[in-house]
């Protein structure tokens, strides 16, 4: 170990971006062993690792499974790794380590460099895999069964910790194939669907049983669920996109982010071909700055956009999203244009043509800075498609009979899940709000344990 200045931090391949833009494959290449365990050796074992007290919200034991690689102990590295985190190989993958655990690694504080932890986990878990190694769940005992809704990180972490602690758990999802966000809104060139496909499978051998097609509240009773069940985790996620309140912004041609991502994966897998989301020689503008907007002009030159603008009202210094996603766009082609905020929609005859803009400035306010407009910049530019990706706000659900929703209409639930209903759990977006998918793994394990506590008394 602490070999970090013999050796310099490296992080995976990334494929050539004129490769990239064929396909929606993953972009990065997995570490094999001998790098994961090279790259590990660098970690200095703190006593208090910052990286898992302050930086990973699931509190992974890091330095314990850097130590397992280093030493050339593949199976304590896959068994430690996946024994705290429902699933570290996706998390590996898509968590934004450098605002997380990488970004609190005291080599990264002190200039060598952070470890690679969010590389060296994936890699763990996948040579695991490939190996043959598994998860081990218990069988049933004690007859307690629960019912999870919706079937996103949050609720594929909380079955994840119930069945482990031998709750029969059944799941209930509105949609064709699991996975919430991780299946359709995470795109393929970020997080291969056949890795989250894997862990449900896992699920499924282990017993738990998944409808799909149940949409909760429409084709299914809450109230049904809650009898029939000792316990339930509502895990619905935070889905109603986020207007930009301008004019025209109804118009054909104008959607949102996660109604392009979501009709997008639907084709990959197979579904036909849905024109209205055709951006094939088209110029598209997406307005937003975060990870969603990344996504979207990303898709969008892979599904052959002559041209994707990515239009930000505020400074790229101030983006939201992660700098590795940012450079990958900006690798691939997109086009950027800061401090400029929208203003309408133009369209003639209800067709498209464009977006008004106006420019913005950023007022000292001590923190990200206060936006202010500036009289008489108005520019447009030519848009044949505009995607719209400003955020996410939680989405109605008159079925929670019940349960207490906060003045944002996210449920209230506290730091273990628990509602005002002692049957009934909750966590991950429609808890908090739009946020990460580490933090749904996170409540959705809190919220399991919780369950498991109340179900044994
Ligand atoms: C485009 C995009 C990219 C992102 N990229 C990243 C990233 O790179 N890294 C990261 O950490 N986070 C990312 N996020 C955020 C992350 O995906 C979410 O924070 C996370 O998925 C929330 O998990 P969840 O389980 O709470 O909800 P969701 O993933 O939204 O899952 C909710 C599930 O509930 C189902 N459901 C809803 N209502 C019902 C009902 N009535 N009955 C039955 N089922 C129902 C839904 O169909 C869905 O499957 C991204 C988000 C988006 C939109
Ligand atoms: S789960 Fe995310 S934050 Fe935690 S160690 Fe893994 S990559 Fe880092």
């Amino acid at each position: 170990m602490q070999n970090f200045i013999k050796t310099e931090r490296l992080t995976p391949l990334k494929s050539p971006a004129n490769e990239r833009l064929k396909h929606f494959g993953e972009i990065y290449a997995l570490f094999d062993a001998a790098k994961a365990g090279s790259q590990a050796e660098r970690c200095v074992q703190c006593g208090d690792p910052y990286c898992a007290a302050n930086g990973c919200p699931l509190k992974n034991y890091i330095p314990h499974w850097l130590k397992a690689i280093a030493e050339n102990n593949p199976r304590n590295a896959f068994r430690l790794s996946n024994e705290n985190s429902p699933f570290p190989e996706i998390l590996g993958r898509i968590c934004p380590q450098d605002r997380l655990c990488e970004g609190s690694c005291t080599l990264g504080v002190d200039g060598y460099g952070a470890i690679s932890i969010g590389a060296i986990e994936t890699a763990i878990t996948e040579s695991g895999f490939a190996n043959g190694e598994t998860i081990v769940y218990p069988k049933h005992h004690g007859g307690k069964r629960a019912a999870v809704i919706g079937s996103g990180p949050a609720s594929l972490s909380a079955a994840t910790f119930l069945v482990r602690g031998g709750i029969e758990v059944e799941i209930f999802e509105k949609e064709s194939k699991p996975g919430g966000l991780l299946t359709f809104g995470i795109p393929g060139f970020k997080l291969d669907k056949a890795v989250v496909e894997r862990r449900f499978e896992l699920l499924q051998k282990a017993g738990v049983k998944i409808h799909l097609g149940v949409d909760v509240g429409v084709s299914a009773s809450f109230d049904d669920i809650t009898r029939q069940f000792h316990a339930v985790f509502v895990g619905v996620g935070a889905r109603s996109s986020t207007k930009a309140k301008i004019e025209g912004e109804d118009t054909k041609g104008v959607f949102s982010a996660i109604d392009f991502l979501t009709a997008t994966q639907k084709q990959l897998f197979g579904a036909p071909k849905d024109s209205s989301f055709d951006v094939r020689g088209k110029s598209v503008v997406v307005i937003g700055g975060g990870d969603t907007a990344m996504d979207c002009v990303r898709s969008s030159l892979r599904l052959g956009a002559e041209q994707a603008t990515c239009v930000y009202r505020r400074s790229e210094k101030t983006m939201p999203g992660s700098k590795k996603e940012f450079v990958n766009a900006k690798e691939e082609g997109a086009e950027f244009l800061f401090n400029y905020a929208p203003s309408k929609v133009i369209a003639a005859n209800g067709k498209l043509s464009g977006v008004e803009f106006v420019q913005t400035k950023l007022e000292d306010d001590g923190k990200r800075g206060k936006l202010a407009l500036i009289k008489g910049s108005e520019t447009v530019v030519k848009a044949d498609r505009v995607i719209m990706a400003l955020g996410f706000e939680h989405q109605a659900k008159s079925w929670l009979s019940g349960i207490t929703l906060n003045d944002k209409g996210g449920i209230v639930a506290d730091e273990f899940g628990r509602t005002l209903n002692p049957k009934v759990f909750a966590g991950g977006d429609t808890v908090r709000g739009a946020s990460l998918v580490v933090k749904a793994a996170a409540d959705g394990k809190a919220a399991a344990l919780a369950m498991i506590a109340a179900l044994r008394t």
